[in-house]
């Protein structure tokens, strides 16, 4: 972003972007944040004083906790139309999953209307939490002290707080670095890899530094584990050795968001990994023991 692409919003000192659709504002955007928007509102009514303005929720995307996934939310409240003379509202509309129909979404915004359309929107809040939470799988390798402090890293995360996410997640990784190698270890072990990867992954695990624990891994690791081809520990590397000091508040933000993502998808297919081998060794048993 450019600073010919910012301008303050009058009398508030809010910073406004580009303009963006309502869409990509409910979803994307974190709470106490104002936006440009297009699209925003539509005219109803007739001429004169009885025109009025009624805000546009388009359908959106977003996780769902019963579905466990992505799904397409609708907007299940009716939409108030303003009057004409008004410029600023409130509206918290509530939307609800398509699949399940039990998941829902409330947010709670304040609506300031410009021409043609388009006006500002400023999310006071939304519930359940802006983003997708943190799974269970991830916070039971922390612990309850740790894991506390990783979801501190989520809500800083939400809120934009780059600078603050990143120093939260940075620690706890980093105090259960540990972990994670044992449980690619034992991973490993299952689905017989190598004797020479595991090996490497003990000894990888004794270093103090992420840096020296990677040199020691030159073998590669099993398939189901890479993302995108790619070793995961190298990319959680690589996110969490960009250091504090000197980075924009975005760009430890966007490492933060690495860090997370990778972690959890890493953690993901570990889990996967021991379901499939052990739905594996339980067909393999029920096969020979029809032929016995
Ligand atoms: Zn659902």
């Amino acid at each position: 972003m450019t600073d010919a692409d910012t301008v303050v919003a009058e009398g508030e000192g809010i910073e406004i972007n580009q303009p963006i659709s309502v869409k990509d504002f409910l979803e994307k955007t974190h709470p106490s944040a104002q936006k440009s928007v297009f699209d925003l509102w539509e005219l109803e009514g007739g001429v004169g004083t009885s025109r009025r303005r009624k805000p546009v929720y388009p359908d959106i995307r977003l996780h769902c906790r019963v579905c466990e996934g992505e799904r397409t939310f609708r907007c299940a409240t009716t939409s108030n139309s303003i009057s004409w003379d008004f410029r600023i509202t409130s509206a918290h509309p509530i939307y609800r999953c398509g699949d399940c129909l039990e998941e829902t979404k409330q947010y709670s915004l304040r609506i300031t209307f410009a021409d043609e359309g388009d006006g500002q929107l400023y999310k006071y809040g939304e519930y359940p939490p802006f983003g997708i939470p943190v799974s269970n799988r991830v916070l039971r390798l922390f612990g309850k002290v740790d894991a506390e402090l990783f979801l501190k890293g989520r809500q800083c995360e939400n809120l934009g707080y780059g600078i603050a996410a990143f120093a939260y997640y940075r620690r706890v990784v980093e105090n259960h670095r540990n972990d994670l190698f044992d449980e690619i270890i034992k991973v490993c072990q299952t689905v017989g890899a190598s004797a020479e990867l595991i090996e490497e992954l003990k000894a990888a695990k004794k270093e103090i530094s992420f840096s020296k624990s990677m040199e020691k891994i030159k073998t590669g690791l099993p398939q189901g584990l890479l993302i995108d081809g790619h070793n995961p520990l190298n990319a959680l590397h690589g996110a969490l050795s960009v250091g504090l000091h000197g980075e924009s508040d975005e760009d430890c933000l966007s490492n933060a968001q690495a860090v997370r993502l990778v972690l959890s998808d890493l953690i993901e297919r570990i889990a996967l990994l021991k379901q499939e081998n052990k739905q594996l060794s339980v067909a393999v048993q029920r096969l020979l023991a029809k032929r016995a």
